[in-house]
Parts: C-alpha cells; structure tokens; sequence
C-alpha cells in the first residue's frame, strides 16, 4: 500500500488524542474512570445549548445553513465586527487546515513554536507544508526566536496563547513589538483557545491589533469553556478580504445545524461561562496547592490544565494513573520527557487526581 500512498503523508506523525473514558473502561476493566486528559468542560455544556439543539433535532434531515448566518451575525455583535469578519469552523483544527490551504503556496513555509499545540504541525504535513519551529524559552513562546526564523518565504505563523501545553501566554508588550517588526505581508493567527481562563492584566487584545493590522487573524472554539467540544465549532476572525478567499476553500456544510444552534445558544449562556470560569479558578488554586506540599513543580497557568514536572518518566506516571482511573496526558510526543498534562477537573476529581498522584509518585520512588 506504502507505494499507492503519497510521498508527503508517509511522513505525517498521527495525532494522539487523549485517551477515551469508555475504551479505558473497557481495556482495565474500570467502573469509575475520569478524563482529565483533553482540557474539555468538565461541567458539562451550556444548559441553554443543549436546549436549543433538542430544539431543531426534528430538523436535520435538512442541510445546514451554509452561510452560518444567525452565529456570525451573533458573533459580529459580540466583537463589535462585520459578519464578514468570521469564518465558521467544525472546530478551529478544520480552520488551521483552511488557513494553510488558502494561504500557504508549496514552495512557502509556516512558522510555530516547539512545544506548542501539535495540530499546526500535523495540518501543515498534511498539505506538504514545510514547518519551521522556534525553541520554547522558559516554557514561553519566544516571539524574538520566531522573528528570525521569518524569510522571505514565510507565509504564515501560528501561535497559541495562551500556548498548549504549557499554559504560559506571551504579554501585550511582547505581541506588540513582536507586530512592529513582522512583515505585513505575513500573515499571523493567534489561537485563542483557552482566552476565557486568562486571569492578567498584560494579555494582549488582539482584537486591536486585528484592527489596525490586515495581516493578523484570531481564532476561538466552542470546544473549551463553552463545553461543546463533541460538536465540533470554532471560529476565526480575519480581515473581510481574507474571509471571502477562506471561504471559497471551505466544504460548504462544514458546520452542521446542532452546533450552529448551540453555538448561538452558548453565547447567551453568560451564568454558564462564568460558573465555568470561576470553578476553573478554584480548582487550578486547589492543585497548585497541593503540587506544592508534594514539592512537585509546575508552571503557573492560564488555561484550564497546569503542566506537572513529575521527577520521573511521565509516560510511566499516566499509565500508572490509568490502572487507577485517571486518565491524564504524557508529554512525550512534545518532548517533554517528565512531564504529565492535567486538566481541571469538578472538585471531586481533582481531589481524586492528587489522591491518585500521591500514590503513583511513592510507589515509584
Ligand atoms: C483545544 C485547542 C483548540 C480547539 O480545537 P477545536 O478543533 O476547536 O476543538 C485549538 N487550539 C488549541 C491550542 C487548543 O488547545
């Protein structure tokens, strides 16, 4: 079959998504598993989304609405913006692949950081995109190394902040000096997944910069605090221009009715975003607290997951977890060889994550 494949996708490393609680279950023969693996809601989804979509359910033996028009309408409010300003994703991985599609010619390349969010680089091979990587420092994007790595056959940067897995974000100075040195005809996305747990003051509005710059885009996810990650929605914000090109590329029912409806829904569920929010908080406050009494370090994070510098070989870590029940994520294919990444979980799991971590930790030393 290798021969019949082409030559590109040979080379493409697979995605591994965090491990499913049934498959779990099922392999260790496990009645109570929790997932804290894939920094998804773990207080379920909007109450009002669910409503919404139980509402068009008799609905769908017909197409979606191509256009996407009520979300982006809802959207444009939100962000003060045009309709035209938004592209519709089924999740923003889709996007990174649309972005890439439209903009990226064979011959030009895409740079990220090492370290970083895995899809740029897995979406990139797939379109037989060269990637260049900058070194992460001090588990930061380094926006300085990422400058030097732009030529003139650079097209697009991807970066995530705040960046996964590390949870660190770069400053609004730094995005801002970073912005006055970059070519104008090189296009920057800013992957702002996880913008809804930032708790500083020096995050950057991009929005600004989107503003006053044609060369920057932005894009968000219902996966995260919205909790609808099963539904697949994301959305990008770019230059109207850009848009109409984006939108030429993309397949025309990518975003299917339930997650238009529930989109729109979620967006009015502001109680939800902020019980969200704020158990998010108390319980990154409760594992940091007990990381440090057990001497274990981590990095302050801005997300909805910390990353846990285990002392000992993090792979060995999640699959000792895993016999216990938690599902957490090694580092490995980062290249973060002690290291484990937690999610935040409903109090009562983070509570069994520490109990779990303690137990796993002694047994090994
Ligand atoms: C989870 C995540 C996304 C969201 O992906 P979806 O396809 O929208 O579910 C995007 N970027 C980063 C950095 C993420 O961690």
């Amino acid at each position: 079959m290798k021969d019949l494949v082409r030559k590109h996708v040979l080379g493409i490393k697979p995605y591994i998504a965090g491990k499913p609680i049934e498959e779990t279950k099922r392999q260790l023969g496990l009645k109570q598993v929790i997932k804290l693996a894939s920094n998804e809601n773990p207080f379920g989804a909007s109450p009002k989304a669910v409503i919404a979509m139980k509402r068009c359910l008799s609905g769908i033996n017909r197409y979606p609405d191509s256009q996407g028009y009520y979300l982006k309408k809802r959207l444009a409010r939100h962000f003060k913006l045009e309709p035209e300003n938004f592209v519709l994703g089924n999740g923003s991985d889709e996007l990174i692949d649309l972005l890439i599609k439209t903009l990226v010619e064979p011959d030009e390349s895409i740079v990220t950081s090492e370290g970083t969010f895995l899809e740029y680089e897995i979406v990139s091979a797939a379109n037989d995109r060269k990637v260049k990587k900058a070194p992460l420092r001090y588990f930061k994007y380094d926006l300085g190394a990422i400058l030097k790595l732009v030529d003139k056959k650079t097209k697009l940067i991807f970066i995530a902040n705040p960046n996964n897995p590390t949870g660190t974000y770069v400053t609004k100075y730094e995005v801002a000096e970073f912005l006055s040195s970059l070519p104008e005809n090189v296009m920057v996305v800013f992957d702002e997944a996880y913008d809804t747990f930032i708790d500083v003051d020096d995050y950057p509005d991009s929005l600004s910069y989107f503003k006053r710059k044609k060369n920057v885009v932005i894009l968000k996810t219902f996966s995260k605090a919205y909790g609808l990650a099963g539904l697949r929605l994301g959305y990008l914000i770019a230059n109207a221009e850009l848009v109409h090109f984006i939108e030429r590329v993309r397949q025309p029912f990518n975003v299917n009715i339930l997650a238009q409806a529930a989109g729109l829904a979620a967006m009015e569920d502001k109680k939800f975003l902020k019980k969200t929010r704020r158990l998010t908080l108390q319980g990154k406050n409760f594992i940091y607290d007990q990381l440090s009494s057990m001497g274990l370090g981590f990095l302050p994070s801005e997300t909805n997951f910390i990353l846990i510098d285990t002392g000992k070989d993090g792979v060995e870590v999640f699959k000792s977890m895993l016999k216990f029940g938690v599902i957490v994520r090694d580092m490995k294919q980062y290249g973060l060889k002690n290291f484990i990444r937690v999610t935040i979980g409903t109090q009562k799991e983070n509570e069994r994550f520490v109990r779990v971590l303690r137990k796993v930790l002694k047994e090994k030393s």
